[in-house]
Formats: structure tokens, sequence, C-alpha cells
């Protein structure tokens, strides 16, 4: 069976897991944005984000988790204020040490693509496509990939499957059966891509907290210790 498409996951998949604390990473947002009560602001808004990616877990990804703006507005926080611009840098620059690409990255992509293969991301993020393609550009793989789709921009999220479909449909509307989904969380990047028809490889390096894995049986097409292998893998399903 020929694969025509790699689709991978970011988060601890194309960057390696990072184990982080949320609610000090939106202390850097909230001592710029209201100093006076940092430390309060800092808990509703990590509260806020948890509670949107347990609603997507808990409805299958029927319940996307949507954009950090309409959690901001949600919260009655000013998104047009000079206060919030320097804010969100402030949350965004915090995040950097986190997102850098695993070092195998650049060559499996760039090797994908000589073999033909289309190269798509698929990320469950509340993060905005432009913040993602300026990580990706940093380190040189925005231009390796064919198209991307963030879950910010569309109203569900893995595993639902209209999410499989839209990177799909953007690659070129490629049939599953043709496509390989690359992953660190069976329920997201496993269950999800074979429910829907294609092959999925599971790279399972990340500490995902206990709270966040949902129970499935479902069993890899393969398993693999690091990134890199994902290129002989795909060599073998194309035979
Ligand atoms: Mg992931």
């Amino acid at each position: 069976m020929p694969v025509a498409a790699v689709i991978f996951d970011w988060g601890g998949t194309l960057t390696p897991w990072h184990d982080v604390d949320l609610q000090s990473q939106w202390y850097a947002y909230a001592e710029i944005y209201d100093p006076v009560h940092a430390g309060e602001l800092a808990v509703r808004l990590h509260a806020a984000e948890d509670y949107r990616h347990r609603l997507q877990r808990e409805s299958d990804g029927a319940e996307g988790c949507g954009t950090l703006d309409s959690m901001f507005i949600e919260l009655g926080i000013d998104i047009h204020g000079a206060q919030h611009a320097m804010a969100l840098n402030a949350y965004l620059d915090g995040w950097t040490p986190h997102t850098f690409a695993d070092p195998a990255a650049f060559d499996l992509l760039t090797a994908l693509r000589a073999d033909g293969i289309r190269v798509g991301v698929l990320s469950n993020t509340m993060w905005p496509r432009w913040h993602h393609e300026s990580v990706l550009s940093r380190d040189g793989l925005l231009d390796l990939i064919d198209a991307a789709v963030y879950t910010s921009e569309i109203p569900v999220g893995k595993p639902h499957p209209h999410a499989y479909r839209a990177i799909l449909d953007e690659l070129g509307d490629i049939d599953p059966a043709d496509a390989v989904y690359v992953g660190d969380r069976l329920w997201e990047d496993v269950h999800g891509p074979k429910a829907f028809g294609m092959r999925a490889i599971w790279l399972p390096n990340s500490a995902i907290p206990f709270d966040q894995l949902v129970a499935t049986q479902v069993a890899p097409d393969a398993t693999i210790a690091e990134l890199g292998e994902v290129l002989a893998v795909v060599r073998t399903f194309g035979r």
C-alpha cells in the first residue's frame, strides 16, 4: 500500500515532551496584564485552559478547545489593549525553551518529501497559527510542511474525524488508507487516526499527565523509540 502522506502531531512528537508547570506559564502573562492580582489571574487562566482541554477530551473532540483569544474574552480580558499584547508576548516567550523541534525532524521531513510523500501537521492547540509558524520557521521546518491544521482554527479537535479529514483535505484530498499518522498520545494520535482509516505510528516518549490519558485498547501499526525511525517504518508500509 503506497504512502501518500505522513501527518505529525506537534507537541511531544515533532517537538519533544517537556514537563511544564502550566500555571507558572500563565503567571508570566498575569504579572504583566494585572500585576496586583497576578496570582489569582494565573489560576483563572490555567483553570480555563484546563477546562477546555478536558471538555475536548470528554467529547471525543466534538468540542474543540477554541482560541486563546476566545478564552481571554471569556475571562473579561481586554485583548485590544497594550497590556494584553505585552503580556501575551511574555507568555509565548515563556514557552520558547519547550518548543524546539526534535533534532531528527529536519532530516526526516526532508527524506519523506524526497520519497514523494506529502508532510502534514495536525495539532490540538489553542495557539494561533502565526505562533506555530514562527516556531517551525525558527527551526527550519516550515518550508518542509505541505499543510498544517491547528485546531484553534476549526470547531473540533482530535480524535474527532473532522480533524483528520481537515488535514487530509489540506494536503490534497488524500485517501485515509494512503496516510500515516505519527503521534505521542494513544487516544488522539493512534485510536483517532485508525478509526478514520489511517495507519498510525506511536512515539510513546511523553510523560503525559494521568488525568489527560484516555483508556483505549487500540494497537498502533508501529511503535518507535525515536522520531527518526518514522522514515524506515513508512518505507516498510509503502512496500
Ligand atoms: Mg502530542
